[in-house]
């Protein structure tokens, strides 16, 4: 079952396959999915009559991820190896996994299999409608904690009310994107990066695909509750400076109050009634130490983040890559000839 986002009398159906396809799959330390994500992707690219290529992002695994996809890439033609210099995280490795693409379609997907590549023809079926986006959005979501499950509830939820931006909910990086979509979304350069955010900022046609999301399928997480804090913390600063405003709001109300307190004490000593006040100052000094210092942290937020745009650092370093690039004079050559 879908949902459609965006009225379909401004889309223009393409009607046709794309001349060629980009998989862009960010792995850390993924070395027990591998093997199969292997398996899966190859029976995926037998399907299809146009190229195909596969770029794995290494993002500085430890373990025997960079051999794998290595020798993946020197037996499988299509699949690309990347590695990154370290780890820089996954929105960066995704990042990265985008510029090196060629195709005139891309999908992003998870190594670990809870993006099933097999509902990657259901993409590109809408694809062919006129969508430029189309997004995996969530129907069940087994083997995730139950606090990581209230976690992503509450986060989607503040989030779209203080942002005003609409990111769908239920949603991960999982999402085929048209060319122009990933050229417009390259082209936002922003270190914090908050990719299923930015992709509903650069707007075009969007729409979603429900479906029932499978535990990952070997190993564990790569995303602990810190990760997803962090990433949360870069999606809220990176597009509204409500928590500021906040901040502001906080200020002047404590001002109204102690206004007031002031007015009902002078008022009450007028009457001849005495506070005597050591706890009622402390509690006031502690509370307005700690609303300061809450304040301060928020503006630091933000003043870092001006800091780390300001040095202008490459977003990332690549360490070495494997594989031809994709062809898209042949891609297109076998378009016209299938
Ligand atoms: N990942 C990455 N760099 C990181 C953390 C994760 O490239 O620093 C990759 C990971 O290999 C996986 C994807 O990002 O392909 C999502 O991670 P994971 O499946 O562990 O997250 P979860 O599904 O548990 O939220
Ligand atoms: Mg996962």
């Amino acid at each position: 079952m879908s949902t459609a986002t965006t009225p379909c009398c401004i889309r223009t159906p393409r009607n046709r396959a794309p001349n060629s396809l980009s998989l862009v799959i960010p792995c850390y330390n993924e070395e027990d999915v591998l093997p199969e994500l292997r398996r899966r992707l190859q029976e995926l690219v037998a399907q299809y009559s146009f190229p195909v290529e596969v770029v794995l992002v290494d993002d500085g695994s430890k373990d025997k991820t960079w051999p794998l996809i290595c020798q993946y890439s020197q037996e499988d033609t299509f699949i690309k190896a990347v590695r990154l210099a370290r780890n820089f995280g996954h929105q960066t490795a995704i990042t990265c996994g985008l510029d090196q693409t060629r195709g005139e379609v891309v999908v992003i997907l998870d190594a670990d299999l809870q993006d099933p590549p097999e509902l990657i023809p259901e993409m590109i079926n809408e694809w062919k409608d006129g969508y430029d986006v189309v997004y995996g959005q969530r129907r069940k979501r087994s083997g995730e904690s139950a606090a990581k499950k209230f976690f992503a509830f509450a986060f989607y939820r503040i989030f779209e009310k203080i942002a005003g931006l609409q990111v769908p909910r239920d949603t991960g990086d999982f999402r085929l994107m048209d060319r122009r979509a990933v050229d417009a979304l390259q082209s936002l350069r922003e270190r914090h990066r908050f990719v299923r955010g930015m992709v509903s900022w650069i707007g075009y046609h969007q729409k979603a695909i429900q479906y029932d999301r499978p535990e990952r399928f070997a190993g564990v997480t790569k995303y602990p509750f810190r990760k997803s804090l962090f990433l949360a913390i870069d999606a809220i600063t990176s597009f509204t400076y409500a928590p500021l405003r906040l901040a502001s709001y906080l200020g002047l109300a404590t001002s109204f109050f102690a206004f007031m307190y002031i007015g009902v004490v002078i008022i009450l000593k007028i009457c001849g009634i005495n506070f005597p006040g050591y706890t009622s100052i402390m509690a006031s000094i502690l509370l307005l130490g700690g609303l300061q210092l809450t304040v301060l942290g928020i503006l630091g937020e933000y003043v870092g983040r001006i800091f780390e745009q300001g040095q202008q650092r490459p977003l990332y370093l690549v360490d070495q890559v494997q594989g031809e690039p994709l062809d898209s004079t042949s891609a297109e050559r076998k378009q016209a000839q299938s």
